[in-house]
């Protein structure tokens, strides 16, 4: 019996499929997504003809299957919707990370000598928040200030408390009245055009350092990178990002002496601190000026030194199945009509929420799209994105293995093995919805070997 439940229709519904004739197929696509909490399910054929002869040699179709449908995993990037998909993701974007860094996968081993810097860009400050800062393994107070001001709401900026890792006051701002919401919210909407201006800034400093034109500089030197965005725990994003510098074409070719990882140093530095992004006046304040925090880290990555490829192919790994909701914040679209109240959310993340959804009524701001991006805290960017000549991609990643399950499919006698050009293949799907229902939930958490909460959650 794969797990106990109170639930009669669960139990009943355990039961059906158990005694269902074609159970053990059904089984086994379970166990072929690999334990996806809200697999796909797909209605369709796929057809192969003999194109001399248009001789149909063999045919598909999810009419045999259970229930009519195929289930394929979902493939979602984010741990929050399905833990196993969001595993293979990251598993997929650290192997491209690394790739990157001490070549493979296409890439030639000569990368390792190419400068390579980790950089980190934080967001400016919205205000005093709880922080948690360790030193030596040891926890000191939040904000202890002798000689602590009093802000015009009355609250004492000041906290001495030593937050616990998982307190979840933790990026909550001492007072949220002096917040400034619209600050983080904007600063958010526009993080990814922050981000290309830096990216376009650093091109063009490395031109200057090597006395080229912005447009002669490809000729030489290809600026490549790798990057994910964090949400701080006060729902700000940060990015951390790989960049290197490669020859003309990418990591195949060296880059010209000059471009050192001094020299690189120096281009972010620069780069960091000129860009910003003039945001209009609205209703009583003026017009502002965002620009990406004074603080920014950026360390080489060495192959033995204090940060390795393994630790940054991990942490930008780990970020890259993560998303909002590590704030509190909700894990879907907000409809600007629900009632915030109702989604028992922590004030903090409920006020950045209800300041997207302000802002998104001003009409200066419309491209914004924030009431779209709401339950992202006003962020629309890319998670994790690599530049084209960075390594290989996640696609040629999924490719390899597709191939190696078709090669498993056709030695166990799935799929017919043609010589590919004289084949032509037809292949029609549908949509047939997502997830399980409460029984099958039951047996799929079993056949997982996971725990039904686990499996849970997922849209059906
Ligand atoms: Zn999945
Ligand atoms: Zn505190
Ligand atoms: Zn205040």
């Amino acid at each position: 019996m794969p797990a106990c439940t109170t639930n009669p229709h669960a139990l009943a519904g355990v039961i059906a499929r158990l005694n269902a004739p074609d159970y053990d197929r059904w089984a086994a696509q379970i166990r072929a997504t690999g334990g996806c909490r809200q697999p796909i399910h797909l209605r369709g054929k796929v057809e192969h003809y003999d194109r001399g002869t248009g001789r149909l040699l063999h045919c598909y179709t999810t009419r045999n299957e259970p229930d009519g449908i195929l289930r394929l995993p979902c493939k979602t990037r984010r741990a929050s919707r399905c833990p196993a998909c969001a595993e293979i993701y990251r598993a997929d974007t650290y192997h491209l990370i690394r790739a990157g860094l001490i070549g493979g996968k296409g890439v030639p081993e000569s990368v390792t000598a190419h400068p390579t810097l980790f950089v980190t860009l934080t967001a400016p400050s919205f205000g005093t928040v709880h922080s948690r800062c360790e030193k030596n393994g040891k926890v000191s107070p939040c904000h202890a200030r002798r000689d602590a001001e009093t802000c015009p709401h009355g609250r004492v900026m000041s906290c001495t408390a030593k937050h616990c890792l998982d307190d979840p006051h933790l990026g909550e701002p001492l007072c949220p009245d002096c917040y400034d919401y619209t600050g983080s919210v904007l600063f958010n909407a526009l993080a990814p055009l922050l981000w290309k201006r830096f990216a376009d800034s650093l091109r063009r400093r490395l031109a200057k350092l090597g006395g080229l034109t912005l447009k002669d500089l490809r000729e030489h030197l290809t600026v490549s990178f790798a990057k994910v965005a964090e949400y701080q725990r006060r729902g700000v994003v940060h990015f951390h990002a790989v960049i290197r510098l490669d020859g003309p074409g990418g990591p195949a070719a060296p880059p010209p002496s000059w471009a050192t990882a001094d020299a690189l140093t120096h281009a972010v530095r620069h780069a960091a601190h000129v860009v910003s992004a003039l945001v209009p006046a609205i209703d009583d304040q003026p017009a502002r000026l965002l620009k990406r925090g004074t603080q920014f880290d950026i360390r080489p990555i060495t192959l033995n030194g204090d940060l390795t490829e393994q630790a940054v192919a991990r942490y930008i790994a780990k970020y890259a199945t993560k998303a909002a909701e590590c704030v509190g914040t909700l894990d879907r679209r907000i409809n600007p009509l629900d009632n915030l109240d109702a989604f028992n959310l922590r004030e903090h993340p409920k006020r950045v929420i209800a300041e997207c959804l302000r802002l998104a009524t001003i009409e200066d701001l419309a491209e914004l799209r924030l009431a779209n991006w709401a339950h992202m805290l006003g962020f629309r960017g890319h998670f994790s994105t690599r530049s084209r000549h960075y390594s290989t991609t996640l696609g040629a990643l999924r490719a390899a293995r597709e191939h190696h399950a078709r090669d498993h499919e056709i030695t166990t006698g799935r799929l017919p093995l043609f010589e590919e050009d004289t084949i032509l293949v037809i292949s029609e799907w549908t949509y047939a919805g997502k997830g399980y229902s409460v029984g099958d939930q039951i047996i799929a958490a079993a056949i997982a070997g996971t725990r039904i909460r686990d499996m849970a959650g997922g849209a059906r």
